[in-house]
């Protein structure tokens, strides 16, 4: 794993934490708790024990043989956080917190969530947990989403529509931030991805990293060697944390984030404070975050995870942008050759891999991070190819 990190979770000049004092305090806390357990055996035997009975792990790293012919180049590997219960990698990290929740004494749970994704899987592990969850979700959004909001009451969570600031993911992050400093003593914040105030980019890495641990494992065992390339969409970032983990110390294996050419965090933003931690944002000219515009609802973010903020002023890894025509043109690419529908946050993944397997040669090997499946997005695509 990463050795980049220094003292309170700073990667290079990005992350930390700025937040009034009365919420550090409670991340102290949250930080102290998480390095107790994080390599404590027993703790870990359950988180193991829930992503095997639960989420379905280990899930396969898939060799795309009819892609890889199609394409006549490097050799494609999907590894398959579709195939996790949810159907995606969210629940990776859900799991892993809220054992954290549990040992910590909580019994209630609280989340933000933007597309929904996100609050639909917490809302399922607290209904296995049997704990008490609060979502606080923008009302525009809730709006827009209309569908997840009740998936998630259905699994028994409370969804708080948050009419302020522009009813978006940012203020339903400030509204879970509100609750948190109040309730903390019997409340844990389930945060969704590498992104936030120390020490949450930490603690969902940690969770993620499941991801490579898994594709290392299983690369090695079918080819006997490392992967020239690990490709993942980045929106706020988890899902690529996870997939490069434990590649980061490996020099000989690029790894490649790839976002929405209309929210390109890491392609065009600048350094910033943005939601309590630093990394690249997209400002406008007066200094405030950009709206973004993406087809992909979780990829619709103005920052990125510090972390790869890092990564990327470092030049250890490789960020690009993919558009629109792109992303629907690889969604159905990978359906028509592989009978497998990514969804469209996964599909600029794919994307990035149809450009890049042709200029390689076929004894090299690209690992693609597939971060969830694509039923969710169906509707939205056939509306976009058929009307
Ligand atoms: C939420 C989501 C993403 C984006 O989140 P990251 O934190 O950047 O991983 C990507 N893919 C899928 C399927 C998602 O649900």
């Amino acid at each position: 794993m990463s050795r980049v990190e220094i003292q309170d979770g700073y990667f290079g000049q990005f992350g930390g934490s700025f937040v009034p004092p009365e919420l550090q305090e409670v991340l102290d806390y949250l930080t102290a708790q998480f390095e107790q357990y994080k390599d404590d055996p027993e703790f870990n035997a359950e988180y193991r024990y829930y992503l095997k009975e639960y989420v379905g792990r280990e899930n396969p790293l898939t060799f795309a043989q009819n892609l890889t012919k199609k394409l006549g180049g490097a050799k494609i590997y999907l590894k398959r956080e579709d195939l996790n219960h949810t159907g995606a990698h969210k629940i990776n990290n859900v799991i892993g917190q809220i054992l954290m929740a549990k040992r910590m004494g909580a019994k209630r749970v609280i989340a933000e969530t933007g597309a929904g994704q996100h609050g639909v899987a917490t809302a399922t592990a607290c209904a296995m947990f049997d704990m008490d969850c609060t979502i606080y979700m923008g009302a525009e959004d809730i709006r827009r989403q209309a569908l997840n909001v009740f998936r998630m009451e259905l699994l028994g969570a409370k969804v708080v529509s948050v009419a302020k600031g522009q009813g978006r993911l940012k203020d339903a992050v400030d509204e879970a931030f509100a609750d948190l400093v109040e309730n903390y003593k019997h409340t844990f914040y389930l945060l969704g991805s590498a992104v936030g105030p120390h020490p949450f980019p930490t603690i969902v890495k940690h969770f993620q990293a499941i991801i490579s641990e898994e594709s290392k494992r299983q690369i090695l065992e079918k080819e006997g060697r490392l992967p020239d390339a690990v490709i993942a969409c980045a929106g706020g970032g988890s899902n690529a944390i996870g997939a490069f983990a434990h590649y980061i110390d490996e020099p000989g294996v690029r790894l490649i984030g790839v976002e929405p050419d209309q929210a390109a965090a890491l392609t065009k933003g600048v350094p910033a404070v943005l939601h309590g931690f630093k990394c690249l944002v997209l400002l406008d000219e007066n200094g405030n975050p950009q709206p973004t515009f993406s087809i992909a609802a979780g990829l619709d973010y103005p920052g990125i995870g510090p972390e790869h903020s890092y990564l990327k002023e470092s030049g250890r890894a490789e960020y690009y942008t993919i558009t629109n025509e792109e992303v629907l043109e690889a969604f159905q690419v990978l359906s028509k050759t592989e009978g497998i529908i990514p969804a469209l946050e996964s599909s600029h993944a794919v994307a990035y891999a149809l450009k890049l397997a042709p200029t390689l040669t076929s004894d090299q090997i690209l690992i693609v991070n597939l971060s969830g499946r694509g039923d969710k997005d169906v509707e939205q695509v056939y509306s976009m190819l058929k009307k």
